[in-house]
């Protein structure tokens, strides 16, 4: 028996890292995946690796923090196929990196738009079409937003990943009633494209200071963790091994915010 055979799987951020190996590993435990992300053909390659190996899945072109595509997006999943019992809330940006004096307005609304509005609009699209049958709620913060506060330069991002830890603990007390698990999961360091579209200023430099450790180091494993490795916690939450656990946050981090 596969672990989540069957069930209706709805991930934003698919196309690449993290968002990309959980749908794939949802997908081989026989999970029905929509594949959401601005990028879509990054999403469409997700779809044929799904596709080459007997899984089924469709890809939808959303902007999370956009409440008329992400409504529609998951409403296409539920009548694609009549149910929706996973959503993997993961999409996520580290937008500008900049000491708060330098940071503008537009560079913090765009990470709290995206990081923490986004969660918000996943997860309450995805209520009505839940609530009949109940689910589990899966959301990506980082340990940047609950245990180590290390990242120079992202105060925009940390708040909204914290922000991301408040909102899944309440949403987990709500939806319990309907049988909706709400878990928030808090990586380190993984090896994906985050970095790619991160903007650093120069000004960072002024708040730099000097620390005791080489920075994302992990103690189990010297170094990033994969994106694989999250998949696995994620496909846990997201079956019914994890029944009893609701309004948990989960560490994932080879050790690394504990130095
Ligand atoms: P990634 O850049 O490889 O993947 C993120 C995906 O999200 C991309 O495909 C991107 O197109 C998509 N995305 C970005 N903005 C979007 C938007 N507005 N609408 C729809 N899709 C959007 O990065 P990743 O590392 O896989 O990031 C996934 C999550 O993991 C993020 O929430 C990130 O904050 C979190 N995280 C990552 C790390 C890390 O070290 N990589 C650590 C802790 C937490």
């Amino acid at each position: 028996l596969q672990r989540v055979q069957d069930m209706v799987a709805f991930v934003t951020g698919a196309g690449s890292g993290i968002g990309r190996a959980t749908a794939i590993r949802l997908a081989q435990e026989g999970a029905k995946v929509c594949l959401a992300d601005l990028k879509e053909n990054r999403a469409d390659e997700v779809k044929q690796q799904i596709e080459s190996f007997g899984g089924q899945a469709i890809v939808a072109d959303v902007d999370v923090s956009d409440p008329k595509r992400m409504e529609d997006a998951i409403r296409q999943t539920f009548d694609q196929w009549k149910r929706l019992d996973i959503v993997f809330a993961n999409a996520g940006i580290n937008g500008t990196l900049t000491p708060i004096e330098n940071m503008s307005e537009q560079d913090w609304d765009r990470t709290l738009t995206t990081n923490l509005k986004g969660t918000f609009l996943a997860v309450k699209c995805a209520i009505p079409h839940m609530k009949q049958n109940g689910g589990s709620i899966v959301i990506t913060s980082s340990i940047n937003g609950s245990r180590k506060f290390s990242g120079f330069g992202s105060s925009a991002y940390s708040a909204s990943k914290a922000g991301q830890v408040a909102f899944a603990k309440m949403a987990a007390l709500e939806l319990a009633r309907y049988k909706i698990r709400v878990n928030v999961i808090c990586p380190g360091a993984i090896e994906t494209n985050i970095g790619e579209n991160t903007k650093k200023t120069p000004e960072l430099k002024n708040i730099e200071i000097p620390v005791q450790y080489p920075q994302g180091s992990q103690p189990l494993e010297h170094g990033a963790g994969k994106p694989e490795q999250v998949a696995d916690l994620v496909l846990f939450l997201a079956s019914g091994e994890s029944s009893h656990i609701s309004g948990t946050e989960i560490f994932i981090d080879g050790a690394e915010s504990l130095l």
